[in-house]
Order: C-alpha cells, then sequence, then structure tokens
C-alpha cells in the first residue's frame, strides 16, 4: 500500500489563502482554478495505466501542484485530525 502523499507546506499555505496552486486566480477543487485542473487532468490522462496515473498523481501532490482528495475539506474543518492514528 502506497503511503498518503503530503504537499509541502507551501502548497497548505497556499490553498489556505484560497489562490490556485499554479495561477492567481481562485482555487476551486483540490488547490486548482478550472483552468489548471483541466490541464492537470489531460496530462494525467496521457499515463495509460492505473498505477502510473496513481504515480502521476503522486508526484504532482510531492510537488505541491495539486492536492490531495478531501484536503481543503480537511483544512477547513475545525475538528481535523491532529496527526494521531485513528
Ligand atoms: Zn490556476
Amino acid at each position: 500500500m502506497r503511503q498518503q502523499p503530503t504537499p509541502p507546506p507551501e502548497a497548505i499555505e497556499r490553498a489556505r489563502s484560497g489562490a490556485c496552486l499554479i495561477c492567481d486566480d481562485a482555487g476551486k477543487v483540490r488547490g486548482l482554478c478550472d483552468k489548471h485542473r483541466q490541464a492537470y487532468r489531460r496530462r494525467r490522462a496521457k499515463h495509460r495505466t492505473k498505477k502510473r496515473r496513481a504515480a502521476y498523481e503522486q508526484r504532482q501532490i510531492e510537488a505541491g501542484r495539486i492536492l490531495p482528495k478531501q484536503y481543503v475539506r480537511k483544512l477547513n474543518d475545525p475538528f481535523a485530525d491532529d496527526g494521531a492514528e485513528l
């Protein structure tokens, strides 16, 4: 099982500000504006296997170019996990 990738602190900070991780438009889904989310999805789709798409996604998250799924929701959740294992 692959470990859940963690975005770099700069990306988290930027997501908190509400801006897209790439440009200065508003970040809507997973830290990206519509234009950049579409660009990401197009690139991801070029990888032929599910495994390669997942690896690509992981690299992009670790590079701070997109956030993991559900991440923004957790950022805004006042009861969010404090890091302890459940
Ligand atoms: Zn953008």
